[in-house]
């Protein structure tokens, strides 16, 4: 597989339904579609099944059910996508095999369907512990909620959790932040992610900003709810390992770090995208147009973009990208593939070399775009 240092692949498998919408979404994901459900587990099967023979059985060591909600699913429907993704491709016995659900719409039927057809590691989408802040965009759940559904994990035998929290909310304040990362660290999850909001054209969430209805916290309030997250989380041994992601010791996201590290992936249902032999597919974002059969769009990535491509992924991740790594890669060094073009972010203190790897500073993180955009 050229371009590739690692052999398995990750497959991810959307699932693109939901209880309703939330304020700030724009992923794939159609409330009230929980009809097409039975409809969409077949084609999704078929797609894995005709993807193992054209793509030769690669082996695979992480799987990601991603959506949506997959916790949508019934057990018999998310045990049938498992077992065609076992059918289809050989998995690793150490794989990582990770499941998202959102907080109230896992029962313990379904925890016991997801154990016992592999998967070892849930993502939970917590969000934030006060419930204004969580009405105000538009999530169903409560705190009590997600403290019910890490107990139902638990009891059936999940040790490994991640919970995805939000920062820079509107209306939402520094100690609102405090009082999350202690609610959340106090349920003990292995893994935490801390996503900014990012307000996407379209959404309601977008509109009520532009009207003047709500308002984002300033650029430095929502600095400090980062460093805090960075601070709080550090406290308790969890280990930053890229810009929005925090793990304790041999928890970070293997399906996650392999998507950063340009490890090929394999990706299943409406708008799941493929990165396979330097070639990227994307499959229809409707919902509809993926139950009709429409054909996926495929695009070859060129070597330079290939290049490009793991500094943009790579330098997300603290540790940088490896120079030996992007050697073997690529066929030259970072230095030979950039030249001058790394001079200003490092002498601006974005970029440093640390260990043979180039990564990004403290201040780097916080102005990647910029560096991206010298590097381009
Ligand atoms: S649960 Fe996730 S995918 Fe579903 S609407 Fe909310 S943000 Fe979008």
């Amino acid at each position: 597989m050229p371009g590739s240092l690692h052999e398995p692949i990750g497959l991810y498998v959307h699932v693109p339904f939901c209880v309703s919408k939330c304020e700030y979404c724009d992923f794939a994901s159609y409330p009230g579609r929980e009809a097409d459900i039975p409809r969409y587990v077949d084609a999704v099967i078929r797609e894995i099944t005709r993807c193992g023979a054209e793509s030769g059985h690669p082996k695979a060591d992480t799987i990601f059910l991603g959506g949506g909600t997959p916790s949508l699913l019934d057990e018999f429907q998310v045990t049938r996508v498992l077992d065609a993704l076992f059918e289809a491709f050989p998995i690793e016995e150490r794989a990582e095999i990770t499941c998202e659900c959102n907080p109230g719409t896992l029962t313990t039927h379904f925890a016991q369907a997801l154990r016992k057809a592999g998967v070892n590691r849930l993502s939970m989408g917590a969000q934030a512990r006060q419930v204004s802040l969580l009405r105000l965009i538009g999530r169903i759940h409560d705190w009590e909620k997600v403290i019910a559904s890490v107990e139902i994990a638990r009891k059936t035998g999940f040790d490994n959790m991640n919970l995805d929290l939000m920062l820079g909310l509107p209306s939402q304040t520094v100690s609102d932040v405090r009082d999350t990362l202690e609610a959340s660290v106090a349920l003990s999850p292995t893994h935490l992610s801390c996503y900014s909001l990012i307000v996407e054209e379209g959404t309601p969430i977008c509109r009520d900003i532009t009207l003047g209805k709500l308002a984002l916290p300033d650029e430095e309030i929502e600095r400090e709810m980062y460093e805090l997250a960075r601070q709080t989380l550090a406290e308790h041994g969890f280990h930053q390992y890229e810009i929005s992601n925090f793990a304790h010791e041999g928890h970070a996201c293997r399906h996650n770090v392999g998507c950063w590290t340009r490890v090929p992936y394999l990706g299943f249902g409406c708008a799941a995208h493929s990165f396979f032999e330097e070639c990227r597919t994307m499959n229809p974002s409707k919902l509809d147009a993926y139950l009709a059969g429409e054909e996926p769009k495929t695009e070859q990535i060129s070597k330079e973009e290939a290049r490009f491509e793991s500094m943009m992924l790579g330098l997300r991740m603290t540790r940088g990208v490896k120079n030996e790594d992007f050697t073997r890669m690529h066929g030259m060094s970072i230095r030979e593939a950039f030249g001058e073009k790394l001079d200003k972010p490092i002498g601006a203190g974005l970029l440093e070399w640390h260990e043979g790897a180039l990564r990004l500073t403290r201040l780097g993180m916080d102005l990647q775009n910029s560096v991206l955009v010298d590097l381009m």
